[in-house]
């Protein structure tokens, strides 16, 4: 490898590069072109235990640190692999891990860590609402022992290849409730047992292969005892969730990154134009050198992110910093890589177009870069808020 290697968890790192290596680039063209779900290399995954590395021992995982979880995931996107499949089995349980009751987590929580439950899918935008999740409409109304929920969402990943879903809902009216954050609560939905009885998923086909899905929920019943939490309260617990994926997807980006400044570097060594290297000639070295520095800084910021929250500091700030510098970092990379490799580039056999495509998502995906900004701007600079 061109760049030196990062040095945390190197056993990690170099267990989870060794996975890798069984799924080389023709495994994910192929799924990308029949737009198909990895399901060996998440099981491979899922029985190395790395998916379950957030889940403490007492519930079957191995209680490791976010800052773990971000080593697994950066070498996965370094290698050309695609965590997007299946990143959510790790951080989605964390909402009933800090918030549900006891019988849920011992319910729920080791089956998880085993795999026999997928829980990766994680419900909150809807068509109407976007970004403004306050608006969200869909409805949970109580009769007797269940919630029947009626209403739309739109993007949610995995939902056809998750057993449970996290799903934020309104129990209470935007205008009949103290404020607008309150009055929304999380459902945790079976997945086997809702579809077809008041589910329906739509598939939606994208210009990457993440399993998108449109949901239609008409009279679907879910148990009163699947409500994670106190009802009306869901936003608060969706929120403290977002950080870790905030921060994980920021480590995406980072493996992402180091995949096209790997890519760039090699291919500027080897390809002669002019009778030399061209690598040779500046206006190519220099894009790469810039994509190195542009990504180490954005490397220390998920870093301190991770420790952050793993110190159990409030990082709602450094989180969305995190991913802000790293997928626009990997997406500076990834134009580089692909200008450097001139027409080969576009091949699909050399994958610098497949993970362009992929790593353009977290630009906008789960949080627009116009929203941190916003963050930015109003709570740490206290500028007016313009809505
Ligand atoms: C492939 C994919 C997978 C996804 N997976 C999931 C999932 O599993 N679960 C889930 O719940 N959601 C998921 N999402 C949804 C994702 O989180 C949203 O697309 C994202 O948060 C942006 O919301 P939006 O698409 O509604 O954009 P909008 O809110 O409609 O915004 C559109 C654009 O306008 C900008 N904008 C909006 N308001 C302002 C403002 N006030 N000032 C400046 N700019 C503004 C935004 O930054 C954005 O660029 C996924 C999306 C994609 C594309």
């Amino acid at each position: 490898m061109s760049q030196s290697t990062a040095s945390s968890h190197p056993e990690i790192r170099e267990t989870v590069r060794r996975l890798c290596t069984q799924f080389p680039g023709e495994y994910w063209r192929k799924l990308d072109r029949e737009r198909a779900y990895p399901s060996d290399f998440v099981q491979t995954l899922t029985k190395n235990g790395f998916l379950s590395i957030l889940i403490p021992e007492e519930f079957g995982g191995s209680g490791l640190d976010l800052s773990a979880a971000t080593a697994v995931l950066e070498e996965i996107h370094r290698s050309g692999c695609n965590g997007g499949a299946c990143h959510a089995q790790m951080y989605t349980m964390g909402t009933l891990l800090k918030h549900g009751t006891p019988e849920q987590k011992a319910k729920y929580l080791p089956k998880v860590a085993s795999g026999e439950l997928r829980l990766q899918a994680f419900g909150v935008t809807e068509p109407s609402s976007g970004t403004d999740t306050t608006r969200i409409t869909t409805f949970a109304r109580r009769e007797g022992d269940n919630y029947i929920v009626n209403g739309q969402k739109i993007w949610i990943s995995r939902a056809e290849h998750s057993d449970l879903m996290v799903l934020l809902v309104r129990t209470t009216a935007r205008d009949e409730a103290a404020k607008p954050s309150d009055g929304m609560s999380v459902l945790l939905v079976d997945m086997r047992t809702a579809v077809g009885n008041g589910l329906t998923i739509r598939p939606i086909r994208t210009m990457l292969n993440h399993a998108s899905t449109e949901l239609f929920f008409d009279d679907l019943k879910v148990p009163v005892e699947n409500l994670i939490g106190v009802e009306g309260k869901g936003f608060k617990y969706i929120l403290d969730g977002m950080n870790a994926e905030r921060i994980l997807i920021a480590s995406e980006c980072i493996g992402d990154g180091r995949f096209f400044i790997d890519r760039a570097s090699a291919y500027a060594k080897d390809r002669s134009v002019f009778g030399q290297p061209i690598g040779q000639n500046q206006g190519i070295q220099f894009p790469i050198a810039r994509a190195y520095i542009q990504l180490s800084a954005a490397s220390g910021m998920v870093d301190k992110a991770a420790a952050m929250f793993d110190s159990g500091e409030a990082c709602g700030t450094e989180a969305n910093m995190a991913k802000m510098l790293a997928s626009e970092a990997s997406w500076y990379a990834a134009d580089t890589c692909l200008q450097t490799h001139g027409g080969f580039g576009f091949a699909e056999e050399y994958d610098i177009e497949r993970k362009f495509r992929e790593t353009r998502l977290y630009q906008v995906a789960p949080i627009s870069t116009n929203l941190i900004l916003s963050h930015v701007a109003t709570h740490v600079l206290e500028l007016p808020k313009s809505f």
